[in-house]
C-alpha cells in the first residue's frame, strides 16, 4: 500500500511524493521486520501534506544541525578540559561523550523524512536580462535563394 506518511492514509489515486529511504527509515523498517510487525508500506507525502511536511523537515533539519553543532562543542571541551586542567578525569569523559551522543539522539523525536522532489528554493538573485537579440543577418538567406535558383 502506498501510504501518507503525514496523515497515513492510501494515497492511491492522489497526487504525492515520494519519501527518501533514508538510513533511519532502512533502521525503522529493519527492526520492525525483526519484530514481524512490516506493513511494507511505499512512504510517500500527498499533496495536501507536504507544506506541512516541509515545514516540518525543515524543523528537523535545524534541530539535527543544532544538535550536531552542540555535541561538536561537547567533544571539544571533553578533550581540552584535561589539557587545561592538568588531570584526565576518565569519567568526566566517559560521561560527556554519553551525554554529546544523547543530544545527537535527540533530534530523531523531530525525525521527518526527506522527500524525493521537492519543490526547488526560489532563488533570491534575479537571474540577467536577456540580451537582446541581435538582428538576423539577412545575407545568407540570399544566397541561399540564390543557390536554389542557380540549381534549377
Ligand atoms: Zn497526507
Amino acid at each position: 500500500m502506498k501510504v501518507c506518511v503525514s496523515c497515513q492514509t492510501d494515497v492511491g489515486g492522489k497526487r504525492a511524493v515520494p519519501i527518501k529511504e533514508d538510513r533511519i527509515i532502512r533502521t525503522i523498517r529493519s527492526v520492525k521486520r525483526s519484530l514481524g510487525v512490516a506493513q511494507n508500506n511505499e512512504l510517500y507525502v500527498c499533496e495536501a501534506c507536504l507544506p506541512k511536511h516541509n515545514e516540518r523537515r525543515k524543523s528537523f533539519e535545524k534541530t539535527m544541525l543544532f544538535a550536531s553543532v552542540f555535541a561538536g562543542l561537547m567533544l571539544v571541551i571533553i578533550l581540552v578540559a584535561p589539557v587545561l586542567s592538568g588531570r584526565i578525569d576518565p569519567w568526566a569523559i566517559i560521561s560527556g561523550f554519553i551525554v554529546a551522543g544523547f543530544i545527537l539522539a535527540l533530534p530523531i523525536f523531530k525525525y521527518a523524512p526527506a522527500a524525493e522532489s521537492l519543490p526547488a528554493p526560489k532563488p533570491n538573485v534575479m537571474p540577467p536580462p536577456v540580451p537582446p537579440v541581435p538582428p538576423v543577418p539577412m545575407e545568407p538567406q540570399i544566397e541561399a535563394k540564390k543557390k536554389k535558383k542557380s540549381k534549377k
